[in-house]
């Protein structure tokens, strides 16, 4: 019998009929209904590592897209908790089918609105994740929580905008570069992903 904050066992998941999840963070993206807006596994699974989900914590998923961070962040932990804040009303509410199919609905909470207003009120976060939306209002909201932060941005609107934060406020600038082997004429070429900047806040 574990206790909340020692569970015995955090990480036995199942996936749908008979198909057993990873414990190591990064799903693959089909773990996930998604409309082809979300944070790949490679990217999630260095955003997972940089938010480093502890029993117990809440996390905020601003721009939840298909909800897989706040997920993997619930299953990271039997005690965990994520709320994830989402305009679009069908993305809102394929988050909580993705959270019920991998049963830790209990543990979510979807917020349909956009960040900054729809961050009123909300239960106090441990850690922030932005993955969409970012503007300065919503710097200085999520900049007001005592929170650690991870926010990546693939635009350069938004790479110059955490370059930004990163000279006013220090923390960590990485720049995530993926590239993939597709077929090339009749041979092979590295097929680039659109580099991530990630900028990380641990306070
Ligand atoms: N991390 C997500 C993908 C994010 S895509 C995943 O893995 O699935 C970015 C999302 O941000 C989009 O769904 C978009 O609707 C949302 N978004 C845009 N502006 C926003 C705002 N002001 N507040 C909250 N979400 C916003």
């Amino acid at each position: 019998q574990g206790t909340f904050d020692h569970p015995v066992c955090a990480a036995i998941h199942i996936a749908g009929p008979g198909q057993a999840l990873t414990v190591a963070t990064g799903q693959s993206d089909d773990t996930f209904e998604h409309d082809g807006q979300i944070t790949k596994r490679p990217v999630r699974a260095i955003t997972l590592s940089t938010l480093a989900p502890k029993p117990g914590e809440h996390l905020w998923d601003i721009g939840g897209g298909s909800g897989s961070i706040a997920l993997e962040w619930l299953l990271a932990h039997a005690s965990t908790r994520a709320t994830c804040v989402e305009p679009r009303t069908d993305r809102a509410a394929r988050i909580a089918e993705n959270g019920k199919k991998l049963g830790v609905e209990s543990r979510l909470t979807v917020v349909t609105g956009a960040a900054p207003e729809a961050l009123t009120g909300l239960d106090t976060p441990d850690a922030i994740f932005v993955g969409g939306g970012l503007d300065d209002a919503m710097l200085d909201a999520v900049m007001d929580q005592s929170a650690r932060l991870v926010i990546n941005a693939v635009t350069l609107e938004g790479e110059a905008r955490l370059a930004h934060a990163h000279t006013r406020h220090g923390g960590a600038l990485m720049r995530i570069d993926i590239a993939n082997a597709k077929p090339l004429g009749a041979k092979r070429g590295w097929a680039a992903s659109y580099p991530v900047v990630q900028w990380s806040l641990i306070r």
